[in-house]
Parts: structure tokens; sequence; C-alpha cells
């Protein structure tokens, strides 16, 4: 019988903070999609309705950034990054973070170790050649990874992973047998703009679109709780479903309302990561079940 893991751990933020915040913003284009299905390519609307994050989404989100004074995260898949050369090099330029979160926005279930680490090539090397970056974040497509995942992420020298779900608070997640770890910055259904405001006919979303007041009430009342708890939060953004103007106008007023608590750490993703390093926690395993006992 595989043992359970024990839960991550109460973790202590710099500078007497209580807790943590980061907003981060998947820049996915036109790329979940194309990776389902290359016919939608075709679809012209389709496209254009995607084509909306980086075009108008990401400038509308850098600009409320620079208003608000908040630098933040933004995983890009390599390929936007190709397409959207001006725009990736902007979120660069404004002092943001650009993280790795695959290269056509691929599905890692089932997929080898050879044709994931192929994914991760193409994605750093898109990201180098527009960006000038080397990534230290990583976060999966539809946040779903393999369980040789983390140890490819570590072995190509990722600091942090954020995909995955079992935790309030970052930890060190172990993999392989020589004790090696990475950070993980746990995310959460609740906490992503994609169900809320999804509504992709054909492809996803339940046609119900949430107003951006009740959208930002969910996740202000998850936020109020973490703060109490002194744990991890993080919003998931992506700029074609969160940069339309009335979505903006409220995810603005919420980072103010973050920035405005003075016991919460507001800072990018790599930041984060690299102060829980700096902890030197006992890494933890997450262990893959075996349904057959
Ligand atoms: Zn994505």
């Amino acid at each position: 019988m595989t043992t359970i893991p024990k839960p991550a751990g109460p973790i202590t933020w710099p500078d007497g903070k209580k807790a943590a915040a980061a907003f981060t913003f998947d820049v996915d284009g036109e790329s979940p999609l194309l990776t389902a299905d290359p016919k939608f390519a075709k679809l012209m609307g389709l496209m254009s309705h995607q084509a909306y994050g980086p075009l108008v989404g990401v400038p509308r989100i850098l600009d409320l950034l620079r208003d608000t004074g908040v630098r933040s995260s933004f995983f890009v898949p390599g390929y936007i990054a190709l397409r959207y050369p001006d725009q990736v090099k902007q979120i660069v330029a404004d002092g943001h973070e650009i993280g790795h979160h695959g290269h056509l926005h691929e599905q890692l279930p089932g997929v080898s170790r050879e044709e994931e680490q192929g994914f991760l090539d193409r994605g750093f090397e898109a990201l180098r050649k527009v960006a000038g970056v080397e990534p230290k974040g990583y976060r999966a497509p539809l946040w779903e990874s393999n369980w040789h995942t983390p140890e490819m992420l570590g072995n190509a020298g990722f600091l942090y992973d954020s995909s995955l779900m079992d935790a309030d608070v970052p930890y060190e997640l172990a993999y392989g047998t020589e004790g090696k770890s990475i950070v993980e910055l746990p995310i959460n259904w609740i906490l992503d703009d994609w169900n809320q405001y999804a509504f992709i006919p054909g492809f996803s979303g339940s046609g119900l679109v949430e107003t951006p007041r009740k959208a930002v009430e969910l996740f202000r009342s998850e936020f109020d709780a973490q703060r109490e708890e002194g744990s991890f939060f993080v919003l998931t953004c992506h700029p074609f479903l969160s940069g339309r103007p009335g979505r903006a106008a409220e995810l603005k007023k919420f980072i103010e309302y973050v920035k405005s608590c003075d016991d919460v750490w507001l800072a990018p993703m790599e930041e984060i990561a690299a102060h829980v390093r700096a902890q030197n926690l006992e890494p933890r395993t997450l262990t893959e079940p075996d349904p057959s006992l």
C-alpha cells in the first residue's frame, strides 16, 4: 500500500509579513485550441477571440499593473511568444517575470519523457529568442502533469513548478532518488478566471459567464481567508478573458485591495520561490496511488 504523504507545513514570510500573494497571467492565446485540434486554425472568429488576449488583453493588463505598481508573472507558451513578440517583449520591459508554459500548450497526460522534453526545449528556445529570458518557473498546460514531470523540470534547471493542488502553502517537492526537489507553488481551480468567464463554443465553458463583480467576490473570499491563515494566494488569469474592459476594471480594484493589505507580501512567483528555497524546507513527496489495491 502506498503511504499517504504528510501535508505541507506552515511557512514564514519575509519582513514580518503574515501571508503572501501573487497575480499570474497565462498568455494562452490560440495555443490551447491549436494543440487540441489544428483544424481550429481555420475558424477566423474563434482565432480572433483568442488573439484578443495578446493583442488587447496583455497591453491592458500591463497598464493596470503599471498603474498599481505591482510586478507579476506571465506564463507564455513558446508559440505565442513567436507569434506576438512585441507584446512579450513589453512584458519583460515592464519588469514582470516570464514563465514557461509549454510550446504549443501541449497536454502532458500519457506523453513520453522524450516528447515532453521536446515541448520544454522548444518553449525555452522561443522564450530565449523573443524575450531573452531563461524562465525559472514552469506551469503545466491545463495544470496537468505526469508523475515524471517534476524530475524533468528539476533536470531542466527550473527553480519552481506551479501546477499542483495539494497545499495552501509552497513546499519543496521531492523527485528522483537523490534527495533533490523543486519548489512547488500550488494553484487551484477556484482561483482561475477560466471557470468564471470562459465561453468558447465547441471547446470549453458552460455558457454561464459570471459577472466580474461576482468572480472577484469569490477570489476575494479566498484571499481574505488565506491572509488570515498565513498561506499563499495565487490568482491565475488569462488575458483573453480577464483582459476585457469590465473584468480588467474589477481586477484592478482587487489588486489595489490586496496591495493595501500591509501584512501581505505581494511579489512575482520567482521571488516567492527563491524565498521558499532559502528556507531549506524538508522535501515532501506526492505518491502515485495504485488503484488496484
Ligand atoms: Zn494555459
